[in-house]
């Protein structure tokens, strides 16, 4: 059965599920429309997933719209992620060639005049506002991406679609960009605590899971659930496992899908495969199962996220919320979510990394103390619930005129008369 809002009122109280029905109320003849890249692998899909749904459910017109795109084109918007994230890539005019191509396809094929807001995820369909100068409502741009530390060249070029935006949302303050002068608003991921992924499961059936993928239930576990993509670093968490094994007898556990709008994860793949063949008890997973995922952050002694780059980070934030204690980077939005020695612990390198999942493995109770504090954190700051109000509050201030209000009024007293 798909969740109703009431359904999360046990996490967060009646207040906040009353707050939330309220707006949703006065939007309730809104239709919006999101459009990104892919419908599964990464955080997008994942709160889109929930959210659309949710929305839905509230009464509000929600679309989820997905870009058609060639591998070329996917090969030209994975060199904008990551140069957006900071790598120097080559960009050429080929390249602005076959993105802008299939964006005026796209664009074609993707009418909006319905719609009162339209939300735009990521860069893949940024350049879409390009092919739509006629546009009936606001634009947002909903950046997920580490882009404090972008590429020039690529940023000059996606900046001049991102300014014809009415607004841009990134995931925390470092993201917002001086030189783009619209307004920009911040709002921090979220996970749904009654997906799949996050519900409670008990912990027979987690390790039944778990298990059957050949798992040894008698050693600990360490485990980083990420993508193949070089910004998690996987390498570098095998690395840190070797250290670890040189002290305590451990299993490590990649599990990664790969996304259809990221060509460069069947490559980092082999990469890894390759170097785990070398070693022992590393178990390497690339099926698609949000409960084995769920069983995994559920059932580690350690989550590692070692990522050199991280928009938000919801691995993290799904460990955390499990009362698994994470070991992690300081990328991005890693830090709004580990708290040293409360939630995990946050590490510069290697050793500090092995050094921590040691240590953690060997105490009960500070892995069960972490727990606590992490579970709480997760709670207070980032569920679907704060994230759903903050995107009620968006639609309202960018589609709601004082006129709407007005009427809005005076049919709610129209209604008191009655009564
Ligand atoms: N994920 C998954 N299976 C995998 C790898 C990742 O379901 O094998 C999910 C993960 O649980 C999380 C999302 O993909 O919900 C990744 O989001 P995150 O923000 O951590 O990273 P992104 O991939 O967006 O950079």
């Amino acid at each position: 059965m798909l969740p109703k809002i009431e359904d999360y009122e046990q996490f967060v109280g009646k207040e906040v599920i009353e707050k939330i029905k309220d707006l949703a109320v006065k939007l309730e003849d809104k239709h919006v429309v999101n459009v990104n890249s892919t419908y599964s692998g990464g955080g997008v899909a994942e709160i889109l997933n929930s959210m659309v749904v949710l929305m839905n459910r509230l009464g509000i017109k929600t679309d989820w719209r997905l870009l058609k795109g060639t591998h070329s084109f996917f090969d030209v918007t994975k060199k904008f992620h990551n140069g957006l994230q900071g790598e120097k890539v080559s960009f050429t005019e080929k390249d602005k060639r076959i993105y802008l191509d299939e964006l005026e396809r796209n664009s074609l094929m993707h009418h909006f005049r319905e719609h009162d807001l339209v939300f735009i995820h990521d860069p893949q369909p940024l350049g879409l506002i390009k092919f739509n100068v006629r546009k009936k409502q606001p634009w947002i741009w909903r950046g997920h991406l580490e882009i404090n530390h972008a590429n020039k060249k690529v940023w000059s070029f996606l900046k001049d679609f991102a300014k014809q935006y009415d607004g841009a949302v990134f995931s925390m303050k470092k993201y917002l960009k001086r030189d783009l002068h619209i307004p920009q608003i911040i709002v921090p991921p979220s996970i749904d605590p009654l997906s799949m992924k996050n519900k409670k499961i008990s912990n027979s059936f987690a390790k039944k899971l778990i298990s059957k993928e050949g798992i040894s239930l008698n050693k600990p576990i360490i485990t980083q659930v990420s993508r193949f993509d070089k910004w998690k670093n996987p390498l570098g968490v095998i690395q840190i496992f070797k250290k670890v094994r040189a002290k305590i007898d451990a299993q490590l556990v990649l599990m990664g899908d790969m996304a259809s709008d990221d060509p460069e994860g069947p490559k980092i793949y082999s990469k890894v495969v390759k170097q785990a063949e070398k070693m022992k008890d590393v178990h390497i997973i690339t099926n698609k199962d949000d409960l084995l995922v769920n069983a995994l952050q559920s059932e580690s002694h350690v989550v590692i996220q070692n990522s050199k780059r991280e928009g938000f980070g919801l691995v993290v934030t799904e460990a955390l919320w499990k009362g698994t204690p994470v070991v992690a980077t300081k990328a991005g939005g890693i830090p709004l979510q580990v708290i040293p020695k409360k939630t995990g612990a946050l590490i510069d390198n290697s050793t500090e990394a092995s050094d921590w999942c040691v240590k953690l493995i060997k105490n009960d109770k500070l892995r069960e103390r972490m727990g606590i504090n992490a579970r709480e954190h997760i709670r207070k700051n980032f569920l679907i619930t704060r994230q759903l109000y903050d995107n009620l509050h968006i639609i309202d201030t960018y589609t709601t005129s004082v006129a709407d209000d007005v009427i809005k009024a005076a049919r709610e007293l129209k209604r008191m008369l009655i009564r």
